[in-house]
């Protein structure tokens, strides 16, 4: 079977031009759109996405306010920045990257927050907004499966949508999308009987189960939808998936490559959020 490859570079350079223009637009009102972005420690792979995230700010004519932190950071003294960052009527979003050090509660960090500056939607009341169909930021990776999926011509609706994993922030909040897209959903998890059965019946499968090469031919319907969300180094050093790409690609009718699928939507649906924080947050 003839597949596509969904472009997830192409998409999301398409979705950051489109905030670039949005910002344009605020920029002539007088409104800066203003990302703070907190990193604490220096975990090179937490700097590697701070920095990345920074770039796609420039990019998009959306200022970043840069705090980076040291490792011995206390809770207190972060939840007092996000403090003063929440009453900062310049500041439209606050980020802060995840992990943090052991002595940090990141579920504190994340609730104290000001839920209309979440623009990682990782707030338990925007999940609720999510869950309830109320207005609110939705968090970036599953924002982003929804978008390369519309932007692909892959119709939702109706369909049979199974999602692999149930992590807060990929797999639960993919699942709510898809249903709020009127998808028929299964989510399912490391307890589900009978993996295979179920992943079989997808039309659209998103797999986010954090794997290298978990989902192979035989978890995958003739002609399926199938977005991998899983990103690893294997032991040649190349960035695979959580789908064997080989063997899964030739039974789809489309599919997200590893890297250049999920991933970069990530960081385009973080400035659509900011974009969109300036509204949004009128009416949360
Ligand atoms: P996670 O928090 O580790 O969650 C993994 C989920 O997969 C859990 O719900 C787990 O079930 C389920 N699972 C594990 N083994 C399974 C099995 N054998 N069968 C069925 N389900 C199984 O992972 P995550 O944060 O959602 O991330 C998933 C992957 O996406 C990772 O590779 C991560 O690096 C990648 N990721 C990519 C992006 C991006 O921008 N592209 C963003 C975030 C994450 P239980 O709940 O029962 O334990």
């Amino acid at each position: 079977m003839s597949y596509q490859i969904i472009d997830g570079k192409a998409i999301s350079k398409q979705i950051k031009e489109e905030c670039r223009l949005k910002a344009e637009r605020y920029k002539a009102q007088g409104i800066e759109i203003t990302l703070a972005v907190i990193q604490v420690g220096s975990d090179p792979a937490s700097g590697v996405y701070v920095r990345n995230k920074k770039r796609a700010c420039e990019e998009c004519g959306i200022k970043s306010l840069s705090y980076e932190l040291p490792e011995e950071t206390s809770e207190e003294e972060l939840l007092s920045l996000i403090g003063r960052l929440n009453a900062d009527r310049e500041v439209n979003g606050i980020l802060v990257q995840l992990p943090l050090p052991e002595q940090i509660d990141e579920d504190k960090v994340i609730q104290a927050i000001d839920v209309a500056k979440d623009v990682d939607g990782f707030h338990p009341m925007s999940a609720g907004a999510l869950c309830t169909g109320q207005k609110g930021f939705v968090s970036c990776t599953p924002a982003g499966i929804i978008e390369l999926l519309k932007r692909s011509n892959i119709e939702i609706s109706g369909k049979e949508c199974v999602v692999a994993g149930r992590s807060n922030i990929v797999g639960k909040p993919a699942a709510l999308l898809l249903l709020r897209e009127n998808g028929t959903v299964t989510l399912c998890h490391s307890k589900t009987a009978d993996l295979k059965e179920v992943t079989k019946r997808a039309d659209i499968l998103v797999v986010a189960v954090g794997r290298p090469k978990f989902i192979t031919a035989d978890y995958v319907k003739e002609g399926a939808v199938v977005i991998d969300v899983g990103i690893h180094r294997n032991e040649n050093g190349k960035l695979c998936g959580d789908v064997d790409f080989d063997s899964v690609a030739p039974k789809c009718s489309a599919i997200t490559p590893v890297p250049g699928g999920v991933g970069p939507m990530t960081i385009a649906m973080l400035m659509s959020n900011c974009v969109a924080s300036v509204d949004l947050s009128k009416d949360i």
